[in-house]
């Protein structure tokens, strides 16, 4: 149910992205390419949607993990809110057409100018991360003459078992409030009067296969709800349990969503509790795929390259999270070989993948980086001065560009000359 091939399947040794064959798109639009399968997204939002079923909630979308906003207009046609982290990310959630109280507004750093463009667009809720923060809130908010809703971050202290660059809720991490500070934060928002605390949140990490550690950062989050309501907070009625939850990037597993679904249903009792959740790879992950061409297969003393037209500046997971990509040759050839493959940029950690046995590769050939969707193009640079690859949305037998390709122009642009 959950392969990361299951939007990217062969047909008589052709790639399809859904039903449109990858060669020809690659002839059409150019490499490098991001491809997107629509019915990917789709899925996966209603897989989220029916688990929660049993409890008043909403899904919001983690722009992040994918902020192209015609992926935005999708899944905000589809129910979804948004979880954002910068007044960049609420920009582009309102230019598409996200209804501001189905928006959610995390991160550690938000500046005056992001707290003040929040209010003004009227969004449901700040995640609020430090005290400080909370006062800078409350005094934006008295000027702006508004009451701002909030949730208290906590950092519940759990170990999520994923990479130590994607763990978030361990003490030592800079993300959430401790729950030793919390009766201290209470008592100071206690006294502030344009601020109200409406919610709870925790968000322990990034692609996360067990259940467990959300069962553990759950029960603590309970927990804190019912001391949060002992101390007087009885607006308190909104528990955002964050995202992470964890794909199938090769022959492992992904959260199994039912067993998580049952978790929180067992865990939470209360059906007043409005649940949040914010998910970003487990949508746009297995729906994406970076199509690039083999410019040169290079053999040197011990080892065979595969050079082609991408690499980290556009997919830079490989070299920053050790993470597997699985890549397919778009038209499949007999045999194997054990390749690098690596991009253009004059960096050793520029790879896609080392010593992996791939389906035997020319130049020429396009090839196709699975399980791309995800923390692909949002975290792609134009390092070596390389322009941004275009992106395709595919829909059933059709598709459509949704970001043009940037030209030489574009680099420059923003220079001053
Ligand atoms: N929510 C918060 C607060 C996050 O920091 C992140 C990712 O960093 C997410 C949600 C989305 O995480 P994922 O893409 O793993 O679901």
């Amino acid at each position: 149910m959950n392969s990361f091939r299951e939007y990217f399947t062969y047909r008589n040794d052709k790639l399809y992205c859904e039903d449109v064959s990858l060669e020809e798109i690659a002839e059409e639009y150019g490499t490098p390419l991001y491809v997107y399968s629509s019915k990917c997204f789709n899925d996966k939002f209603t897989q989220l949607d029916k688990a929660l079923s049993s409890h008043p909630h909403l899904i919001c979308y983690s722009v992040k993990s994918n902020s192209n906003i015609n992926i935005l207009r999708m899944m905000q046609s589809a129910g979804c809110g948004m979880d954002v982290v910068s007044g960049g990310e609420i920009y582009r959630a309102i230019a598409a057409g996200v209804q501001p109280e189905k928006i959610v507004y995390a991160g550690v750093g938000k500046t005056t100018a992001e707290i003040e463009l929040a209010l003004t667009t009227g969004i449901r809720m700040f995640n609020c991360e430090s005290l400080p923060e909370i006062e800078r809130i409350n005094a934006i908010a008295q000027r702006m003459k508004k009451t701002a809703r909030i949730a208290i971050r906590v950092n519940p202290d759990v170990e999520a078992n994923t990479h130590h660059y994607i763990t978030t809720g361990k003490k030592e991490n800079k993300f959430g409030i401790s729950m030793q500070l919390l009766p201290h934060i209470v008592n100071a928002i206690k006294n502030m009067s344009y601020v109200q605390l409406t919610g709870l949140h925790v968000h322990i990490g990034s692609q996360i296969t067990d259940v467990e550690p959300f069962e553990e950062a759950c029960n603590r989050a309970l927990e804190v709800m019912n001391k949060l309501k002992a101390m007087g907070m009885d607006k308190c009625t909104t528990l955002n349990l964050g995202g992470g939850f964890g794909i199938q990037y090769n022959d492992g597993n992904s959260l199994d969503i039912d067993k998580w679904a049952k978790v929180i249903d067992n865990a939470i009792k209360d059906k007043n509790i409005f649940l949040i959740i914010e998910p970003g790879r487990y949508i746009s992950g297995n729906s994406g795929a970076l199509l690039t061409r083999v410019q040169y297969k290079k053999k040197a003393d011990t080892k065979t390259f595969i050079i082609v037209d991408s690499g980290m500046h556009h997919l830079i997971r490989p070299t920053l999270y050790q993470a597997y990509q699985h890549i397919a040759n778009v038209t499949l050839r007999e045999g194997e070989e054990i390749v690098d493959v690596v991009g253009p940029i004059c960096e050793s950690g520029d790879f896609f993948a080392k010593d992996r046995k791939i389906s035997y590769t020319q130049q020429g050939d396009c090839l196709a980086v699975l399980s791309a969707g995800a923390y692909g193009m949002a975290m792609a640079s134009r390092y070596n001065s390389h322009p941004l690859p275009a992106e395709v949305l595919v829909d059933g037998c059709t598709h459509r560009l949704i970001r043009n390709r940037e030209s030489y122009e574009d680099l420059i642009a923003r220079e001053r000359v």
